[in-house]
């Protein structure tokens, strides 16, 4: 019943929330869960007794995950429609967004590794895309091309996380050079000398991620961990041959980004009112800015502030428009997490 206005209107984000279990030592040392999941209501709620009053409050998202479902599940219910977008020619992407520990890497990653081709029943968001893209495009018998990057984006400053390099050094500063960030005169953004591996085969693709996985760990140890600070960003881009009309032939080209975010504690409230990590620049640009973009796109509100961060402006032609976007914000149940958590929701409900 959407009238036209509507329909031009409309904003291709989706926001979802996942709240992890409680790991052992938490079930050991008897921390509280002070989140329920439900999953039909598309529910959260944090229970909350005040002086012996239950007050509790509740969130409905367009997805809720509890600490029960499984990565295939929340792949086959929440992804793979993007991802079937994606090969039908939009740009798409998903971010996993909150704090340090919930669970962004275990979901967007989790065990890359695969034997033989077959997928863990820990594989995360990465590898299911690349394995659905594949058996797609192999039962279409499509004609495609397809080309992966792999990025990180630190304290605003971009690593390329695929550059071919002497694996037997050992990763010093001149190899964890920055690359700079370009306009490509049409509104968007390139990044000079990033490295499009093109691609023909999904365990490729999954030698290229351990790769540049196992990049990003090293990088993070050189940093003193502060890796909960650095943003990855996988993108997938394929070009597919469609029915040629006359002598023109139509290509359908499309591109999945699966972004890592940085830990949300740190464009926290508390973290923003310390001066000092004010004053140290330590607050996450692109993560605040990613925030304000949403928010003006779901918002309608006109000026979108992509140029304000290195992520918004890599991510242009992605974000906005007939892009679709989705965000899966992870929590943990943890009541001394309580605070990040509400954060978390709060951002999350903006986005909505
Ligand atoms: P983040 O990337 O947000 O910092 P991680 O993905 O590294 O968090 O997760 C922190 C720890 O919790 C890891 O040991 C991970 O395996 C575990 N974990 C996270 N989410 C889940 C989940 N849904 N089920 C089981 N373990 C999880
Ligand atoms: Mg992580």
């Amino acid at each position: 019943t959407s009238n036209r206005n509507d329909r031009d209107k409309e904003v291709n984000v989706q926001v979802m929330v996942r709240c992890r279990p409680l790991s052992d030592e938490e079930q050991r040392t008897n921390v509280q869960s002070v989140i329920f999941c439900n999953e039909q209501r598309k529910e959260v709620t944090f229970l909350q007794s005040v002086a012996g009053r239950q007050l509790d409050k509740s969130f409905t998202f367009d997805k809720v995950f509890g600490p029960k479902a499984q990565q295939r599940s929340i792949y086959e219910h929440a992804i793979s429609p993007i991802v079937n977008d994606a090969l039908e020619g939009f740009n798409c992407t998903v971010f996993a967004y909150g704090q340090t520990g919930t669970g962004k890497t275990h979901t967007m990653e989790g065990d890359i590794r695969s034997k033989s081709g077959e997928l863990s029943a820990d594989a995360g968001i990465i590898p299911r895309a690349v394995r659905q893209i594949f058996d797609t495009l192999d039962a279409q018998k499509a004609d495609y091309s397809m080309k992966v990057t792999f990025l990180e984006l630190y304290n605003e400053e971009i690593f390329d996380l695929l550059t071919p390099e002497d694996c037997s050094r050992s990763m010093d500063d001149k190899q964890r050079r920055p690359i700079s960030l370009m306009e490509d005169g049409k509104g968007g953004a390139v990044i000079r000398g990033l490295e499009e591996v093109v691609v023909y085969s999904a365990s490729e693709i999954y030698s290229l991620l351990e790769q540049g996985s196992a990049r990003r760990r090293t990088g993070e140890t050189l940093l003193n961990k502060q890796s909960s600070r650095s943003h990855s960003l996988f993108s997938i881009t394929v070009h597919v041959k469609e029915a040629a009309i006359g002598n023109e032939e139509l290509i359908k080209c499309g591109r999945l980004n699966l972004v890592d975010l940085a830990g949300s504690e740190n464009i926290s409230r508390s973290g923003a009112r310390e001066s000092r990590a004010r004053e140290a620049g330590e607050l996450n640009k692109s993560l605040l800015t990613l925030g304000r973009v949403i928010t003006a796109l779901v918002e309608h509100s006109g000026h979108v502030p992509y140029r304000d961060s290195k992520l918004t402006r890599f991510l242009r032609d992605s974000l906005g428009g007939k892009a679709k976007t989705c965000i899966i914000s992870t929590i943990s149940p943890s009541s001394h997490c309580l605070e990040e958590t509400l954060n978390t929701l709060d951002y999350a409900y903006r986005a909505k």
